[in-house]
């Protein structure tokens, strides 16, 4: 008991005591806390907002160009296929821009360029916009942008312009092909407000005032919340540059007055006045530091969720800068990062004592891999070539992709020797061929080489200059390399002021078609005649078509040359064909790029159709090389022009050394045996094998024979001797105009003399 009264007492005393001092001390404790706390709760609220404010920021500005990039890749992946395919029949194209125009509702058309940025085709949403200039005027493209884009940027953005309804546009510039088989470029017009707004992501759709800028001009949205007049004030802003060229679209934006509350707690004044009440002060500090603790959780949680996206945002962003400079195929660096690689070394070399070179190496006939096996196993070998490369170059040796089957390789030599060494041991470490799949593929390879200074001073100039020397290797019988010399590039130029000229002489009528008689070897009559392509020059002289057909080959404008002799033979022919006596055949030199254009078959029918002219009149003669060379591509046209009824002569036969038992599986009638093999016929024992096992072979598989360039009676005799069915060749006649040809036609014993004088001879041989 008295233990326990003590005890009551003592407790009674000191809890009284205990209480003040422990109402002072709260009392002190609580105000001083109440103040830290609030001020602490206060600086952390505020940097948890500006926290918050700047993730969204990063987070918009990532998931944008996350947007954009999927897009510009859809664009680009169209133009690789209208590229590859072509726009045969347009419902390929149709079919494709109609799907991205459904797919993204912010863009208002989509065309097609020519190099020289004409409309060729467009597919618009609502307005039409046919012209160059609604699609944008050609001043808001940069300085500098196309030819970024030429050099193998894979994007151009022209500045904002104001569509014909004022809404502001950019429009997006995607090269269709590259280098030689440059078609020009895709465009697409992105209306920006539409475009933004689609774009703000939905989760901040209500949450932000935003504003967008485009070189100091606004393109989107108004001034800043703050709606007093003031200023107005953004609570952050980025950029997004999409083309990578260091300007952008500005984005401003200001979190909207409801976001910011719910941002705010208010709890730091909350913590404040409570302290004043001592009474409330602990349960209000438990009470709300409890809150505070929750709150800021939640605070913490929803950052690092977002952090967490943008994250993931930031590695697609660092991803799109590594896909702007390395190709997504083998990852190693594209024309891009191999010139601003060049760049670097070019600026730190100066007057190094090495000697720096670019290689341009190029598969041969990988086309043909491509097309016969399939693009899959395409792939594979490209992505083996870099890895082949690596064990015959060094570490610091560079190698990237140009694009297609082209490859470039930067290296540093002490002496030429060295580089030309190499490029011959790239070249042998080909020739173990690629397992890829169960297949083993042999490719050969060609290269080209540019030293610097010497062969450029810029990259640009280099690696179009080791491209020529690429060139100049090809048509040496590729698997070799060359060098870039001044004489190439005096041969480059010549090319390029050839083919400027040869579509000035289309415009100005400069062409004509002459005609060389083709002569039966049973009966010496005319049975057919070769049309053959003239250009006199506006200068006077005539220009020998193997110069410049092949430029325009490589031009490209080898089909307006083509149609235009199509039609000017067949037309000559329709006129030949009201006269008395026997029509010829017509025969007519086809290049490569004429047959693999898709349309090339109906072209030929609805001409011969408009001609009145029986197919089996009309002979195509393609070069052994080309066939050879594109079997498997040409094969199915030249059934469909089988079928049509054409013959098909392989013309230059037996330069290839192409056997006649392959060509067997693919419709030809005719085989035209090479000039080559006929001029030394008279007394070069080989030569006159060679024919004569054409003739017989020939014969064997059903095919017809044309020897040509026959000059001699004696040569003529031998040909006879090995049953070649035709001739063609100065001995009978040098082509003519089509007057002679239809003169020919009435007087059928043209070549008496010769079949008596070969008689004559015949007893000699
Ligand atoms: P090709 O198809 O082998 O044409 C035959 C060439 O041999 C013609 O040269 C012809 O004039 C020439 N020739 C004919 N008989 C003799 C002869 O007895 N002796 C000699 N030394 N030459 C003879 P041309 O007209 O200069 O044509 C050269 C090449 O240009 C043609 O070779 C052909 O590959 C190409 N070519 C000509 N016209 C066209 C055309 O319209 N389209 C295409 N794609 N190529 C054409
Ligand atoms: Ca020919
Ligand atoms: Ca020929």
């Amino acid at each position: 008991m008295s233990f326990g009264g003590l005890f009551m007492t003592g407790v009674r005393r000191t809890a009284s005591q205990r209480r003040m001092l422990l109402a002072a001390a709260l009392l002190l404790a609580g105000i001083s806390g109440s103040m830290v706390l609030y001020q602490g709760l206060q600086q952390a609220e505020q940097q948890a907002q500006a926290r918050y404010i700047e993730n969204m920021a990063r987070y918009m500005k990532a998931d944008m160009l996350g947007n954009l990039q999927e897009q510009i890749n859809a664009l680009q992946r169209m133009s690789v296929r209208l590229a590859h395919y072509g726009f045969e029949g347009d419902s390929g194209w149709r079919v494709n821009a109609d799907l991205y125009l459904s797919h993204y509702s912010y863009y208002e058309a989509l065309a097609v360029l020519d190099r020289d940025l004409r409309v060729s085709r467009v597919r618009n949403r609502h307005q039409p916009l046919v012209q160059r200039d609604a699609l944008f005027p050609v001043g808001a493209i940069p300085t500098g942008t196309l030819d970024a884009v030429n050099r193998g940027a894979r994007l151009g953005v022209t500045q904002p312009f104001q569509l014909s309804d004022q809404r502001p546009a950019v429009t997006f510039l995607t090269p269709i092909g590259d280098g030689q088989a440059h078609f020009g470029y895709l465009a697409a017009v992105l209306v920006i407000p539409e475009a933004v707004d689609a774009m703000i992501p939905a989760m901040f759709r209500d949450e932000i005032v935003l504003r967008v800028e485009g070189r100091g001009e606004p393109l989107f949205g108004s001034a800043a919340s703050s709606g007093d007049g003031a200023q107005p004030s953004w609570d952050a802003s980025f950029t997004v540059d999409v083309d990578g060229d260091g300007e952008g679209f500005l984005f401003n934006f200001a979190v909207s007055d409801a976001l910011r509350s719910q941002l705010t707690t208010g709890l730091p004044e909350v913590v404040l006045g409570s302290g004043i009440v001592v009474s409330l002060l602990l349960a209000a500090i438990a009470l709300l530091g409890m809150n505070a603790v929750g709150q800021a959780r939640v605070l913490t949680a929803s950052n690092r969720r977002l952090e967490q996206e943008v994250g993931e945002r930031q590695a697609a962003e660092r991803e799109l800068a590594f896909l702007v400079h390395n190709d997504a195929l083998t990852g190693i660096p594209n024309r891009a990062g191999i010139t601003l690689y060049l760049e670097d070394v070019i600026r730190d070399q100066g007057g190094g004592e090495t000697q720096l070179a670019l290689l341009f190496l190029d598969l041969d006939q990988f086309k043909d891999i491509n097309d016969s096996l399939g693009h899959q196993l395409g792939d594979e070998l490209l992505c083996e070539v870099p890895q082949r490369l690596k064990g015959v170059l060094k570490e610091r040796d560079f190698v990237g992709r140009h694009g297609g089957d082209e490859f470039l390789i930067a290296v540093e030599r002490d002496n030429r020797q060295q580089v030309e060494q190499l490029a011959g041991n790239i070249l042998r470490s080909m020739d173990s061929g690629f397992a890829i799949g169960e297949h083993r593929l042999f490719v050969s390879a060609s290269i080209g080489i540019a030293y610097y200074p010497e062969s450029g001073h810029t990259v640009s100039e280099l690696i179009q200059n080791a491209d020529t020397a690429l060139f100049k290797a090809k048509n040496a019988g590729r698997n070799q390399f060359a060098v870039f010399t001044r004489e190439m590039f005096a041969q480059a130029q010549h090319r390029l002021n050839l083919s400027r000229d040869i579509r000035h002489a289309l415009e100005r009528e400069e062409f004509r078609v002459v005609y060389q008689p083709i002569i039966n070897l049973r009966n010496l009559s005319l049975c057919g005649v070769e049309a053959l392509l003239r250009w006199q020059h506006e200068k006077g002289y005539m220009v020998p078509p193997q110069e410049f057909i092949r430029v325009a080959e490589e031009t490209g404008i080898i089909g307006r040359l083509g149609a235009f002799v199509l039609d000017q033979a067949l037309a000559d022919l329709a006129a030949w064909s009201k006269l008395p006596g026997k029509l010829p055949w017509l025969a007519v030199n086809v290049s490569g790029a004429q047959i693999q254009e898709h349309s090339f078959a109906e072209q030929l029918s609805v001409l011969l159709h408009q001609y009145r002219i029986d197919p089996q009149l009309l002979h195509l003669e393609i070069t052994e090389e080309i066939l050879i060379e594109n079997l498997m591509r040409n094969r199915r046209m030249l059934h469909r022009l089988d079928e049509i009824g054409m013959r098909i002569v392989v013309d230059d036969f037996g330069v290839g050394y192409s056997s006649l038992s392959y060509l067997k599986n693919f419709p030809i009638s005719v085989v035209k045996i090479d000039r080559g093999f006929i001029r030394d016929l008279s007394f070069d024992p080989e030569d006159q094998a060679i024919t004569r096992t054409i003739c017989s072979l020939a014969s064997d598989l059903g095919m017809l024979t044309v020897a040509e360039g026959v000059e001699s009676v004696d040569q003529l005799h031998l040909l006879r001797n090995y049953r070649c069915s035709f001739a063609q060749g100065f001995l009978f006649s040098r082509p003519v105009e089509a007057d002679s040809v239809a003169a020919m036609i009435g007087e059928p014993r043209q070549w008496r003399e010769i079949a008596e004088a070969v008689e004559a001879g015949s007893g000699l041989v």
